[in-house]
């Protein structure tokens, strides 16, 4: 725990006795009851080996699939009683995805790109052009927002999906392995951005197979086999100082 008081406030992602089992004929376990919870300005690490079950907690924390058995909530809605409808716009509004190989459409400006992780919140296009451009700016890409994917460097197309992720201003950004696609120090510049977006206010879960880099984040969810194996705030990190939210 932090030493400060404990957060009253509702978790932005709860997961309870989470379990999902792959069918066939030799059903695979890959979630074995995960249980935890994220709050608000979280920065966390989920990390554990290849085949530890990474992928398949993606995807549940981000309502993409179902679990077997379990409880998600995101920001106190319990998944299970949506619709696919409703769970769709949900996504839209409230998670935002940042992927390794970050997904950007190579036909489309950064700005374009940025503007399209608004598409379902119901704004003007002129409105979700501003968010964009501010959003680009917000990543240090101000200069970039003409160009297209692949007119820019890894870094500079992470960072197009990071404010794309960020633009709607959802409740949570799950980042896939984000640095997993970058040389060295790119990857660090982009490990350095989902830091600052953090102290900003941002609550951010990131997905990684790396000890190391999960290490330097000031909270680690370990798994293994499926299984939380630890849960636990880093005693290097600050932590008697005062949380920044929005
Ligand atoms: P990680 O992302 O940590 O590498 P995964 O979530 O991809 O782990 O996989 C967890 C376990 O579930 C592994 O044993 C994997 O082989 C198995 N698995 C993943 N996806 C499927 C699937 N669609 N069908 C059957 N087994 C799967």
């Amino acid at each position: 725990m932090t030493g400060v008081a404990p957060a009253i406030a509702e978790p932005v992602l709860q997961l309870d006795e989470v379990t999902k089992i792959y069918p066939g004929a030799t059903p695979v376990v890959a979630l074995d009851k995960a249980s935890f919870s994220i709050r608000r300005g979280d920065l966390v690490a989920i990390v554990g080996p290849s085949g530890s079950g990474k992928s398949t907690l993606l995807q549940v924390m981000g309502t993409l699939d179902r679990p077997t058995t379990g409880t998600v909530r995101v920001v106190g809605d319990d998944v299970a009683r949506m619709s696919d409808r409703a769970l769709a716009g949900l996504r839209a509004t409230r998670i935002g995805f940042v992927f390794q190989q970050f997904f950007l459409s190579a036909h489309a400006t950064a700005l374009e790109n940025v503007a399209d992780g608004m598409l379902y919140s119901g704004a003007r296009h002129g409105t979700r052009l501003e968010a964009a451009a501010a959003a680009l700016a917000r990543v240090g890409l101000g200069h970039r927002v003409g160009h297209r994917p692949p007119e820019l460097s890894g870094g500079e197309r992470q960072r197009v999906a990071i404010a794309r992720a960020l633009v709607g201003n959802p409740a949570i950004v799950l980042a896939d392995e984000p640095t997993g696609n970058l040389d060295s120090v790119s990857g660090a510049a982009i490990f350095q951005l989902l830091q600052e977006l953090n102290a900003e206010g941002a609550t951010i879960i990131m997905i990684t197979h790396d000890r190391e880099l999960a290490a330097r984040l000031p909270r680690r969810i370990e798994v293994l086999d499926g299984a939380v194996v630890a849960d636990v705030e880093s005693a290097e990190q600050p932590l008697f100082s005062e949380r920044r939210l929005p």
